[in-house]
């Protein structure tokens, strides 16, 4: 057998992206140890009961000491917090890394506790579900999804390497870039679209003259796949707004732009307008499912393992056969 990547994996969080990370560590020998904290003893009793880790602790400081990786897997907003927690137990050239879906905001809260004597290397696998909880994981999550590093220009590129061969482990296709970058590609492809789906689902909700029993019984026309996305955890989406907030505000702003004239094509019959819009996205509908990033099953594979998949793309992580 060959020798894992990692002595200890310390993961702070066990939510739906903490506990497909550790059953990708234990499915491929990642790491000889895996030591697990969370806040609440509820959550921990549950990751224990599943059998996700070899140790488990209240105290995240317990959990990093003497860890080779550590990744910080709980909502953006409270990674700072953590950081300073367990900054003083960190061992001197551990691999500090985290799966926030915003980058700029993570790296501004970690870094100024973080000790020089760590390799501070954050991460964004571009992979989840509306699921969460130690429950929600699964070992196919990662697999053929992209997941983003982006060190800083002085970070050791063999830090970056060894958590590059984590990723890929896990199925994963890695790519790097930097933090500002990061933040406005995911602002058009997974924030502002999830903005989108609540915003819709919530005027729906809001409408007098249709009831909630039609919203409901006549969904499967459109609706219904925006309420899968706006099914996600509110304290994640809530933490991804509140910290990529520019890069959002600037692509809302061109979306805005892009509705105004849309608006005006069907204000003034402008067929050729809406039918050039639609062929065009039909067609990048046609490059993401030959990217492999989705199936072009007409189902998205809601018949089984559960509605619609990933943070960024929609349906069909734990069935399509083609991922
Ligand atoms: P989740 O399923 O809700 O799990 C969050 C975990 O963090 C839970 O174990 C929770 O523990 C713990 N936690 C929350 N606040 C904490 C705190 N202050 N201190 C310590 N632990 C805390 O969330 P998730 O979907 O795994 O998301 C985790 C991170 O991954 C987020 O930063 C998110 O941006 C990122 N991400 C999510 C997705 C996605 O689609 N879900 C995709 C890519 C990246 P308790 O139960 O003990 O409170």
């Amino acid at each position: 057998m060959t020798e894992p990547l990692f002595e200890r994996l310390a993961l702070i969080g066990i939510g739906l992206i903490g506990s497909s990370i550790a059953l990708n560590a234990r499915a491929h020998g990642l790491a000889r140890h895996i030591a697990i904290a969370t806040r609440r003893p509820e959550t921990l009793k549950r990751a224990e009961e599943l059998g996700l880790g070899d140790s488990y602790h209240l105290e995240a400081a317990e959990a990093v000491r003497d860890a080779d990786l550590v990744i910080l897997c709980i909502p953006v907003g409270s990674c700072g917090a953590v950081t300073k927690e367990i900054a003083a137990a960190l061992k001197p050239g551990a691999i500090v890394s985290d799966v926030g879906s915003v980058k700029g905001a993570v790296v501004a809260q970690m870094q100024p506790h973080l000790p020089e004597t760590v390799h501070f290397v954050p991460a964004h696998p571009i992979a989840g579900t509306e699921q969460s909880g130690p429950d929600a994981g699964f070992l196919e999550l990662f697999r053929n999804r992209w997941c983003i590093l982006t060190p800083s220009e002085t970070t050791d590129v063999q830090a970056v390497e060894r958590l590059r061969r984590f990723w890929e482990a896990s199925g994963s296709n890695v790519e790097v870039m930097t933090t500002e970058h990061h933040d406005l590609v995911l602002a058009i492809v997974s924030h502002v679209p999830h903005l989108i789906a609540y915003n819709i689902v919530g005027t729906a909700a809001d409408l007098e003259t249709v009831t909630q029993s039609e919203v409901v019984k006549f969904s499967a026309s459109g609706f219904r796949d925006f309420t899968r996305i706006a099914a996600s955890d509110p304290t994640m989406w809530r933490d991804i707004f509140l910290t990529n907030r520019d890069a959002v505000l600037e692509m809302l702003a061109r979306f805005s732009e892009d509705l105004a004239s849309l608006q005006r094509a069907i204000r003034w019959g402008d067929g050729d307008a809406l039918f050039d819009l639609f062929t065009r996205t039909r067609a990048i509908r046609r490059g993401i499912v030959e990217a492999g990033q989705d199936t072009a099953r007409a189902d998205f594979g809601r018949s089984a393992a559960g509605e619609g998949k990933t943070e960024a793309a929609p349906a069909i992580a734990t069935v399509a056969p083609d991922r």
